[in-house]
């Protein structure tokens, strides 16, 4: 390194070389008059091969321009700072090499000439570094977000499985409970078939004993009496079994109907044909009038059910001597029919429940029941688009009615 005082000159050396940054020195007129072996290694030079040459040697060409504004400027307001104000500059090796560098500037005067000293680093390897630093925190943040998606499209499926297990829960459930239903119905069926079929069976077996004894031919007239009890008994149980068998359909939804057209007068006339068995010393049934040309389409088998259990009812909780009277409306499309009785009638506080399946009215207890017609009955009507409704006076009578279309 060459100063202008020898004396002056090896003392700078020392201390100079001593450094491990790069030390360039130059003159107000940006002519390198200094610069030690860090800095000559840095850009790529010989001892003394930089003397004398200008700085922009050592900037790449792209930054001279604005490096001589630069220059002129920080030494108008000269004072020691950091080089380059928070932008990234550039070393030009001799071997045409750009690298990033940081620079100190510390200006100075000697014998009224002005200098300015560069500490100069190579600050490739931080650069660097700061890249990989950058480009990890980048690729990191990518991960991140692509496992954030994916985090959140595995909760979203979670959700969706959730939902789908808590509806195959409520299935569950449901035919859990339907099964529980079942078997309730198949317990209080036994419970019922044990305790009500208990007095038709022992007066059928009465019957059947009595008239045994009848042997004359002249005694015809009573054992003819002593097989109707039988055969009303007998249809009794039947209807019994028939409501069963109707509320397993309805409960396990194995309800079907089958359409057909029928006339009207066909069921009406088999339903109080075989109602006139159970008939009570001196009531009777009056016929519905006008019926003959009426034809609906329904299901045959589930008429014949509702009206048996209608006029079945009216006939169990009607005294001796009683009329029951069945009438017809056409309604527009609909077809109306209604059972009037003169019967002990339902009590005003207990009508509400009267549809409710097992429910039987506390006046109607004495006689036998099972407290199931009337929900069935009105099961099938609400299936097929039809209603039933009734009015009751307690005493006096009832009379139910059934509407459904016609086709
Ligand atoms: P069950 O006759 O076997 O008891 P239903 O379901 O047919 O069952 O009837 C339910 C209840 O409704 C009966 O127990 C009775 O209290 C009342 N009921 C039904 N029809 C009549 C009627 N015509 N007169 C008086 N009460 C009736």
């Amino acid at each position: 390194m060459k100063v202008f005082e020898e004396k002056q000159g090896n003392i700078f050396r020392l201390l100079s070389e001593a450094i491990s940054e790069g030390i360039i020195i130059v003159n107000d007129k940006q002519e390198i008059v200094a610069s030690n072996g860090a800095a000559n290694e840095m850009f790529g030079y010989k001892d003394d091969e930089l003397l004398g040459k200008q700085l922009n040697l050592l900037i790449p060409k792209d930054y001279h321009k604005k490096h001589k504004g630069h220059f002129e400027e920080f030494i108008d307001h000269s004072g020691v700072r950091q080089m380059g104000h928070g932008r990234d500059i550039f070393g030009l090796r001799k071997d045409g090499v750009v690298f990033p560098v940081e620079a100190g500037l510390n200006p100075f005067m000697i014998y009224e000439t002005q200098y300015v000293m560069a500490l100069v680093s190579d600050i490739t390897i931080r650069k660097n570094q700061e890249r990989e630093i950058r480009e990890f925190n980048e690729s990191l943040e990518q991960k991140i977000e692509k496992r954030t998606k994916e985090l959140h499209s595995t909760i979203l499926e979670l959700k969706e499985e959730v939902i789908k297990r808590k509806e195959a829960e409520n299935k569950i459930k449901e035919s859990l409970q339907k099964e529980r239903e079942l078997n309730e119905l198949k317990t209080k069926f036994l419970s019922l078939v044990s305790h009500e079929f208990k007095t038709p069976l022992s007066g059928i077996l009465t019957s059947v004993t009595l008239a045994g004894k009848y042997t004359l031919t002249e005694q015809q007239e009573k054992r003819e009496k002593h097989l109707k009890t039988i055969q009303s008994k007998v249809k009794y149980l039947n209807n019994i079994l028939s409501d069963f068998l109707s509320i397993e359909r309805i409960e396990s939804g194995k309800a079907t109907y089958k359409f057909s057209t029928f006339p009207l007068s066909k069921v009406i006339n088999e339903v109080i044909y075989d109602a006139n068995m159970l008939l009570k010393a001196g009531q009777k049934i009056n016929y519905p009038q006008d019926i003959d040309d009426i034809v609906v389409n329904f299901d045959e088998k589930i008429l014949e059910l509702i009206l048996t259990n209608l006029i079945n009812n009216a006939i169990k909780y009607s005294p001796e001597n009683s009329t029951i009277d069945v009438s017809v409306k056409l309604k527009g499309d609909k077809l109306s029919i209604s059972i009037q009785d003169e019967g002990m009638g339902i009590p005003k506080k207990e009508q509400k429940f009267i549809f409710n399946r097992y429910f039987r009215a506390e006046n109607a207890l004495l006689d036998q029941g099972t407290g199931i017609g009337l929900n069935i009955v009105k099961s099938h009507l609400e299936n097929v688009g039809g209603t039933i409704t009734f009015t009751s006076e307690e005493n006096k009578g009832s009379t139910f009615t059934v509407e459904f279309p016609l086709i």
